[in-house]
């Protein structure tokens, strides 16, 4: 009785298989990696994979949290893997990356929640590639005091966090986490090691108004977030959060504009848009600013 609007024109995108593509693929099998491109469904795969640009997860493919917008599976989680560092800087160094995005499944289940597993990652990358840059997205280290620190300890070039949406939809969308318990986290990170670059994102389509998506900026500026994303959410499937509007090219432009003249240093806005995606390109952007 109430279905889905159909999918935009400007949401269609290219089919994925070029012998680029393919080689992306036999690396990120070779390594045994889980990338997030592929556990999320991501739309931009045959883009981003054709320029290798693959986002490792780590920490498993099974998450203890259920956001109702992922399609990551939720339940308990394996052990860490201790291998897992020297198998993604293997993956990095193969993958002839400049700029590297590596996420995680949420791991409420570790006492530190994977951080200090999530610096060892780093190290190991910065060991084997010294010049690739390291973006991290992590989790929001609910619960978890010192965790936050050992990751910023670890040095990442940027450290992102998504707040995912606004907060009066968090109870729907992300139950687990707290929007003030995400900001400050950001801020926090800033706090620690004010060289390290900051980013955060939202998905837009899941019923939030314009208003709601302004305070999320100035909240994020007054955290002193560098760089901002903006998508269209796309649901993964029927039980996921349903989308509740396709949100026009022109108006990610109108608020990209926005969020540059409230102070972000870069500002990536359009249906496509992903914290990853193309975010090596905008880390240089940032990197020059
Ligand atoms: Fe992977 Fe990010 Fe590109 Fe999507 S946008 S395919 S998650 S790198
Ligand atoms: Fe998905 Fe991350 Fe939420 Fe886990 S915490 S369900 S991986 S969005």
């Amino acid at each position: 009785d109430n279905p889905m609007p159909p999918k935009p024109a400007w949401i269609r995108v290219r089919a994925p298989g070029s012998d680029a593509f393919l080689a992306t693929r036999a690396i990120v099998r070779e390594h045994g990696l889980a990338t997030v491109c592929e556990e999320a469904g991501c739309p931009n795969i045959g883009e981003c994979w054709q320029q290798r640009h693959a986002t490792m997860m780590i920490m498993g493919e099974i998450c203890t949290r259920a956001c109702a917008f992922c399609n990551v599976a939720t339940g308990v989680p394996r052990p860490l893997n201790a291998d897992e560092p020297a198998k993604v800087a293997d993956a990095v160094e193969a993958l002839g990356l400049r700029h590297v995005v590596i996420t995680s499944v949420d791991r409420d289940d570790l006492a530190d929640g994977g951080a200090a597993h999530f610096a060892d990652v780093i190290g190991a990358v910065r060991a084997r590639a010294p010049a690739t840059s390291i973006e991290v997205l992590i989790p929001d280290f609910l619960r978890k005091d010192g965790a936050l620190e050992k990751v910023v300890a670890a040095r990442p070039d940027v450290l992102n966090h998504n707040l995912e949406t606004v907060p009066g939809l968090y109870v729907r969308i992300r139950p687990g986490a707290r929007y003030f318990h995400s900001l400050r986290l950001l801020q926090r990170a800033k706090e620690l090691d004010a060289t390290i670059f900051t980013k955060s994102g939202l998905m837009l389509g899941l019923g939030e108004t314009r208003d709601e998506v302004l305070q999320v900026m100035d909240d994020l500026r007054s955290a002193d977030v560098d760089f901002l994303t903006l998508g269209q959410y796309l649901a993964p499937s029927p039980k996921h959060a349903e989308v509740k509007r396709y949100v026009p090219p022109d108006e990610f432009d109108d608020l990209r504009r926005i969020a540059l003249a409230k102070g972000f240093h870069v500002v990536a806005s359009s249906p496509l848009t992903r914290s990853s995606y193309h975010a090596d390109e905008d880390f240089q952007r940032l990197k020059a600013v």
